[in-house]
């Protein structure tokens, strides 16, 4: 840097968009878990599983044939197919396509994003669930608009009741997040219709977040195996999906999102001039991934969730969790702490955990994540119960 550079204030060089959007909760859980030797890490937000071999393959075939340049923005049309017949099962969504569109997205965050931007105007305002997913308030940011927190607490459900106080004529969307992060609850078939029926009736989209579809336990299922999802009520909603979670590729960035022609279109129109398009190898390397059976990983998600159940329930409110691999306990008031200094405590002990400040408009919770090794698992546990009882 020369002498006579001018000494630049970046804050008034920067927007106000971006100087709005807080990091340092997320940033503080990161920085403290980079200053242990052999965490006990329970704040991870992605499957502990290898990629399935045959999408490994798909998507190293697709490089080694020089298949690497762009596809077209909404994905290349064998994808597309794939998940069609895959919707159809799921949702009972017609296979040939009549009445919706989709689009391959970058990550579940990548549909999100162009959902947002299609629909919000400034001024305008969208409900989302507090807790959150911690994208969501950001693209109220983006956006100009205001997000509008559906407090869910203390069961973290995001039910009708809750939401139809908050829409006002300014609403342009619900956001819905079953099996939620950061609570793993899975609302019913009931209360999707009941969600599903109140944006009908006041004229606002329905959007739905369903990134951990292929992750709900036994009794949180509907009788067919399926997840329960208000696009079953609502053929206009618009569903996000993601393949990260379910495959374990949250790096490859792939997701997708299903729903009304009129508004996948303006979705296909921003990623042209965005993302371009979803990384074209890897979107070969998804195309059988709705083939793949997931069924014993997720009855060993089934299973931590049991221990984590047993070890925590005698100690602390927490919500059984229906499905995702994540339970949000609340720190028990007796111990007089945030959730913040709960999360502090641990770290001194090695346990990793993201303090609900960073999820929500309260700090009175913990998310703990169960995709780690049993043993792992336990032995956090231990400390966590440890901690809880005053220790
Ligand atoms: N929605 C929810 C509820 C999530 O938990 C996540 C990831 N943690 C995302 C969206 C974003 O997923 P992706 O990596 O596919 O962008």
């Amino acid at each position: 840097m020369s002498n006579h550079d001018p000494v630049v204030d970046p804050t008034s060089r920067l927007s106000r968009r971006t100087l709005a959007m807080d990091a340092s909760g997320i940033r503080r859980a990161f920085e403290l878990g980079a200053t242990l030797e052999n965490p006990i890490n329970l704040s991870i937000g992605q499957p502990d599983f290898p990629v399935p071999d045959a999408m490994k393959s798909a998507a190293i075939d697709a490089i080694q044939e020089d298949r690497n340049g762009y596809t077209v923005t909404q994905g290349i049309p064998a994808l597309h197919e794939s998940i069609r017949r895959h919707l159809a099962h799921d949702l009972g969504w017609s296979r040939d396509g009549d009445g919706y569109s989709t689009v391959v997205t970058s990550g579940t965050s990548g549909g999100l994003l162009l959902a947002s931007l299609a629909l919000l105007d400034e001024g305008d305002e969208a409900i989302m669930p507090d807790p959150w997913f911690v994208l969501y308030p950001q693209l109220g940011h983006l956006t100009g608009a205001t997000m509008v927190a559906c407090d869910t607490y203390p069961d973290f459900r995001m039910t009708a009741a809750r939401v139809e106080p908050l829409i006002s004529d300014r609403t342009k969307f619900v956001l819905v997040n079953s099996p939620g992060n950061p609570s793993g609850v899975v609302l019913t078939d009931d209360e999707m219709r009941d969600l599903a029926a109140l944006c009908r009736d006041r004229g606002v989209q329905l959007v739905t977040d369903e990134i951990y579809d292929e992750f709900v336990f036994a009794d949180s299922m509907r009788p067919d195996g399926t997840c329960p999802s208000p696009a079953r009520f609502d053929h206009q909603a618009l569903v996000i999906r993601g393949f990260g979670k379910t495959y374990g590729c949250t790096g490859w960035r792939l997701g997708y999102a299903a729903g009304p022609t009129w508004l996948v279109e303006q979705m296909r129109k921003l990623q042209q001039f965005t993302y371009v398009c979803a990384p074209s190898p890897l979107q070969w390397g998804v195309i059988e991934a709705f083939d793949i059976d997931n069924t014993a990983q997720v009855a060993r998600y089934a299973e931590r969730c049991q221990l984590v159940m047993e070890a925590l329930s005698p100690h602390v409110d927490v919500v059984r969790p229906g499905g995702a691999f994540y339970a949000f306990f609340e720190v028990p008031p007796a111990l007089g702490m945030t959730a913040t200094e709960f999360m502090e405590r641990a770290v001194e002990r090695r346990v990793l955990l993201v303090p609900g400040g960073v999820f929500s408009g309260r700090d009175t919770h913990v998310r703990l994540s169960f995709a780690v090794d049993e043993n792992v698992l336990r032995e956090g546990l231990a400390i966590l119960v440890d901690l809880l009882r005053g220790g």
